[in-house]
């Protein structure tokens, strides 16, 4: 029996206790017959949860793009792998096949070697959504090198302090990148940041906006000159499972950003599993996942994934609202997608503008349609539902992290029925638990905790670079013998889970814990709301009372306060109850939110506090300017 697909609810749930009762057969059956390897593992697994050391595929040989590309070149040669959607929809469309890939890949490889780049060097990159940004990658995977993207919308400080913290080597960048009707310098903003790099040796620059630039002698040079002579023959280096596959950021919603190192076999076979089953990937299938590559979700499902399983995949270049706010929907139509996973913030923005762009377009291909990053509020699921999905396509909202490698929470498509705002049914191999604040694990349905997993996954990360102590007290510390996620979590009567939110935000209000994601979703059901974050303050009686922020749609904005106030506290009453109304509504035309959409909840909570001292790291903010507005306007 094969345990690659799951078929039926029935098999789901056969699988997955099989995969709690042997994960070592489970896992090793998965990753013997669907992966190439040089050589097979001693141990599947091998683990530590105190120290926080896990190994996965011990001492197995493997080359992640061998199994990304090559194997399937016989088969699958002249099909897509990836099409490239321009920023500029008039720009025509690439399409890359496999073969073409591998050659692109071949060549790059070879120049990062040429270049002086060997195993286990860190080469930073830092390109727009542009074929390069994936061949860049897969290359270092080929030879070895661990990859470190940074988003290219991170501002120069940003981007030195996560060069100098992993010591990257080289930097991989472009003379610009578009987007909207905006070009970035991103040349410019890396030649600020390397004057306080001194692990950069070099910067390979690729074209692509085509304005001028500096090229500083001896460090700089232009990527497309020594690709052209390159050879495209060569021969991936052989990897140890364990061998670090790259260094990724977390979005740095909460603190300092921390680099989280993931390995080859884990992260291949879970990402590969993850990906074929939750978003139930067939052959002909054309997979959209609109994140950037610079995020996980990007690294794992809108590359690794879908060639993983000799998929077409889609890089866009471009924003949701250029030209205009059908953008994403006129892309599905153009390019038959049938797979479209996107996050609830770019939801929310695009349910804000008039229907008539969405409707326009039949979608008819589309089959499986996907959230991922924050809680799915009720009315964005709904309306993601009726008018993109045309309550015909299950809604896949998969609750995962930068730490987790892949998707661990999510409705199987076909399989698991869904349920709004509900990341559903643990996959196999994921062992959730919930915590109470004594540290013991609560039993039973219709409970909520601290949402921690109690057994390794292939796909979690090994390490914070440079700092194991800092993963082991930030995850292994909290729950004695678990991975702790730092999230809440809910689960319903028949075991559905359903996120919170982050524990730090829960507030405890007159002794009962609140979190912030229910509240904020019943807020958002008004239909003058927009968006919403609700955070606690202190308050003398109870404790703590909760503070919103509400931004409202352009029909709410005419709308008198007084009365919007009351509403929203009685929908709020209406959906929770009474002790969960807010003390203090601030109207606000914008929230503080990271260049992954999120909003920064911490930066709320001090400015509900009233203590504007120290707002953290706040390099991670698209929309910093909007931080003085609420802080003008605090109540
Ligand atoms: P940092 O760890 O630096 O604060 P971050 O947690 O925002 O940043 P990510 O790893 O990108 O960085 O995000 C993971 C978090 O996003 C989860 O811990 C959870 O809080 C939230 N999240 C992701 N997907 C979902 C989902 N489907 N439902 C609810 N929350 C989600
Ligand atoms: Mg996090």
């Amino acid at each position: 029996m094969s345990y690659f697909k799951i078929e039926n609810l029935e098999q789901y749930f056969k699988h997955y206790n099989k995969s709690v009762r042997e994960p070592r057969k489970f896992w090793g059956k998965i990753a013997e017959e669907n992966f190439t390897w040089y050589q097979y593992w001693d141990k599947v697994v091998d683990f530590n949860m105190a120290t926080a050391e896990v190994k996965w595929f011990t001492e197995a040989k493997v080359n992640i793009t061998k199994n990304c590309i090559d194997r399937h070149l016989a088969k699958r040669g002249e099909k897509n792998a990836i099409i490239f959607e321009p920023n500029n929809p008039e720009e025509a469309a690439q399409h890359i096949t496999y073969n073409e890939l591998h050659q692109r890949v071949c060549k790059m490889a070879n120049v990062l070697r040429e270049q002086g780049i060997t195993k286990g060097d860190r080469v930073c990159i830092y390109l727009p959504m542009i074929p390069e940004l994936a061949v860049s990658i897969l290359a270092c995977a080929r030879i070895g090198a661990i990859h470190s993207v940074i988003f290219a919308g991170f501002s120069s400080s940003a981007v030195a302090s996560r060069i100098n913290d992993s010591e990257c080597k080289m930097v991989i960048t472009s003379d610009g990148g578009y987007r909207g009707n905006k070009t970035i310098d991103l040349k410019g903003i890396i030649d600020e940041a390397l004057e306080s790099c001194p692990s950069v040796q070099s910067v390979l620059v690729a074209k692509r906006i085509e304005t001028p630039i500096s090229m500083k002698p001896g460090r700089d040079q232009w990527l497309q000159p020594l690709l052209d002579q390159a050879s495209d023959n060569n021969v991936a280096e052989i990897m140890d499972a364990e061998d670090p596959l790259f260094i990724l950021y977390t979005s740095g919603s909460t603190g300092k950003p921390k680099g989280m190192v993931h390995t080859t076999a884990g992260y291949m076979v879970y990402t590969s599993y993850t990906f074929k089953n939750v978003f139930n990937h067939e052959e002909n299938d054309i997979f959209w996942c609109t994140a950037d590559i610079g995020w996980i979700t990007g690294h794992s499902y809108t590359l690794y994934g879908p060639l993983l399983n000799g998929g077409t995949t889609v890089i866009f270049e471009g924003i949701p609202s250029y030209p205009d706010f059908s953008r994403f929907w006129e892309t599905i139509e153009k390019h038959k997608i049938t797979q479209f996973y996107t996050a609830p913030t770019a939801i929310r923005s695009l349910a804000k503008e008039s229907l008539e762009y969405v409707q326009r377009f039949p979608l008819k291909s589309l089959k499986v349609i996907g959230s991922v990053g924050e809680p799915i509020n009720e009315e964005a699921w709904h309306w993601f539902n009726d008018h993109v999905g045309d309550k015909r396509c299950p809604i896949v909202d998969t609750w995962w992290q930068t730490e987790t490698g892949g998707i661990m929470i999510a409705p199987i498509s076909f399989v698991t029925p869904t349920k709004p705002t509900y990341a559903t049914l643990p996959l196999p191999g994921i062992q959730p638990v919930l915590m109470d604040d004594k540290r013991n694990e609560i039993e039973g349905n219709q409970v909520v905790g601290s949402l921690c997993i109690k057994f390794p996954w292939p796909g979690i990360a090994r390490t914070i670079w440079g700092d194991h102590q800092r993963y082991v007290d930030t995850y292994f510390s909290s729950f004695p013998g678990k991975y702790f996620t730092g999230d809440g979590a809910l689960r319903d009567e028949v075991g559905y889970y359903r996120i919170t939110g982050r524990v730090d935000d829960v507030v405890i209000v007159s002794g009962h814990n609140l979190g912030t994601a229910p509240i904020e979703d019943a807020i958002n059901e008004h239909p003058a709301v927009a968006e919403s974050a609700i955070v606690g303050f202190p308050h003398d009686i109870k404790g703590n009372a909760l503070y919103g922020y509400v931004i409202l749609k352009e029909s709410g904005e005419s709308r008198d306060r007084e009365n919007l106030i009351k509403e929203i506290n009685q929908i709020i009453t209406d959906h929770i109850g009474p002790i969960a109304k807010l003390d203090k509504i601030q109207f606000v035309t914008g929230l503080p939110k990271t260049r992954s959409g999120k909003i920064m909840r911490r930066i709320l909570r001090k400015i509900a506090e009233g203590d504007f001292s120290n707002f953290g790291d706040t390099t991670t903010l698209i929309n910093p300017e909007i931080v003085d507005e609420i802080k003008n306007n605090r109540l």
